[in-house]
């Protein structure tokens, strides 16, 4: 597993503007170090910021990433994602460049890869973190100087080199788990059923997934299932639900017009020993290919608290699931005390915004500097947010009126059991 595939980003401050020909020189130089290591990427760059992507196997990015880091061109070096993908968003790139600021370059040959062949909305990359970061770095992010027209920009990272270790290691020592699936207990399924409610992503007009949510077997509320559970029983039932989430949900994907991700709870943490929570995690993966179901179409929803008592396991888990391109949301995010610490150390795809901090947000100035906060901070860190349980016309447009474009909500569909509702989408006055 040393040839793990990860993405590494960074942000740094130039030394002095460099001009086209200090560019091309710089660009020759990176494309044949990258093209002899086999990494890839994307660098877009002003006259004061440069702001890389980096792709391919986790020894040559950091190799890549040593030399990039002594060079004296730049300084201020900021890592801002590092992290397993289960594929490349720029393989054609031994490295693509933008440059922003177009009064320098013009038209010079070689430059604006980026701009020239995908136009500026950076489309043909695929999408991931890696486009959203670097369309966060278009409009402005992650500039660490004031703005043309003097208003402030983001704080300086003078942090130089803060590379981390790897959260991977710990896993690639760790022997891989055995196939195969526990097979549902016999009977399993007499005893609870599951709901589906949709998750939308109201500037499409479309839904984006379907979160599975437990129910029991006349449709009676989560809890009466999970409440009388505890230790391993607990455990063993989390996996069966989302097996059986896993199930229905491919019985009724014909329903849909397109096929879309399903969200599935996890519980990270507990009693079990690593190995059997590695399993865990297979076996969602293998019974989701079983139903038709792509691993990137999975999305695993930890709850902030359950993740951090775990949390340098969790890291390793997490990480091993992404090389296959399951994704991670965090559930109820703002509900448990470390969430924003969480963030630090593990980035997810994405964040659920807790419901309370929904409640009734647009007359309650705490929520709305808080939730702002939290917009600000994904957006730096390529990562959507689901504003969930969305109840009233009042709580939604307050948060699309702050851009929020992904939502989960009895304003929008409640859960139905055994269904994939469809959701209704109001109108924005
Ligand atoms: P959750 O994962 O945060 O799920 C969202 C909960 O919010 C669901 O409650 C859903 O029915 C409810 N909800 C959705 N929209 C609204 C709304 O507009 N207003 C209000 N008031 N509520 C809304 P539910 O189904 O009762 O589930 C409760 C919790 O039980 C879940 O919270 C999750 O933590 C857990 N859970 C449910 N199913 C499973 C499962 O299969 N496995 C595991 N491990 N946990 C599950
Ligand atoms: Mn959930
Ligand atoms: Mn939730």
């Amino acid at each position: 597993m040393h040839d793990r595939l990860i993405h590494l980003i960074y942000h740094s401050v130039a030394t002095r503007p460099l001009d086209d020909a200090g560019l091309l020189d710089l660009l020759s130089q990176s494309r044949a170090r990258n093209a002899a290591l086999g990494v890839t990427g994307m660098l877009l760059l002003d006259d004061e910021n440069f702001f890389q992507v980096l792709e391919g196997p986790q020894e040559a990015v950091d190799a890549v990433l040593a030399s990039i880091s002594r060079d004296a061109r730049h300084q201020g070096l900021t890592i801002i994602i590092r992290e397993p993908v289960a594929q490349r968003a720029f393989s054609d790139w031994t490295l693509g460049c933008t440059r922003l600021d177009t009064s320098q370059s013009g038209l010079t040959p070689g430059l604006n890869d980026a701009l020239g062949d995908c136009g500026p909305g950076l489309t043909g990359v695929t999408d991931g973190r890696a486009r959203k970061l670097l369309q966060a770095f278009r409009d402005g992010h992650w500039h660490s100087r004031p703005d043309a027209d003097g208003s402030a920009g983001a704080v300086r990272h003078e942090a130089g080199h803060t590379a981390h270790a790897s959260p991977a290691t710990a896993l690639q020592r760790r022997r891989r788990p055995a196939r195969g699936v526990a097979p549902l207990r016999f009977g399993a399924h007499d005893r609870f059923s599951v709901a589906f409610q949709p998750i939308v992503d109201v500037g499409r007009r479309r839904v984006l997934a379907y979160e599975a949510l437990v129910r029991g077997r006349n449709g009676e509320p989560a809890r009466s299932v999970l409440d009388p559970l505890r230790g391993k029983a607990l455990y063993r039932f989390d996996l069966q639900a989302r097996l059986h989430a896993i199930q229905v949900a491919g019985e009724l994907a014909h329903e849909l017009d397109r096929p879309c991700q399903l969200h599935l709870n996890l519980l990270a943490g507990g009693q079990s020993d690593d190995d059997s929570r590695m399993r865990a995690l297979q076996d969602t993966v293998d019974a989701a290919a079983r139903h038709g179901l792509q691993a990137s179409q999975l999305v695993l929803e930890l709850s902030e608290t359950e993740a951090v008592d775990n949390y340098a396991r969790f890291l390793a888990r997490a990480n091993h699931c992404r090389s296959l391109g399951v994704q991670f949301a965090l559930d109820d995010f703002g509900a448990g005390h470390s969430g924003l610490n969480l963030l630090a150390d593990f980035q997810p795809e994405t964040i659920k915004l807790d419901m309370h901090l929904v409640r009734g947000i647009s007359r309650h100035g705490p929520r709305q500097a808080i939730v702002r906060g939290v917009l600000r901070t994904c957006e730096d860190l390529g990562i959507d947010v689901i504003a969930e349980g969305v109840e009233t016309l009042d709580e939604y447009h307050w948060l699309r009126s702050e851009g929020v474009l992904l939502y989960q909500g009895f304003l929008f569909a409640s859960p139905g059991l055994r269904q994939l509702p469809r959701p209704h989408y109001p109108r924005v006055h």
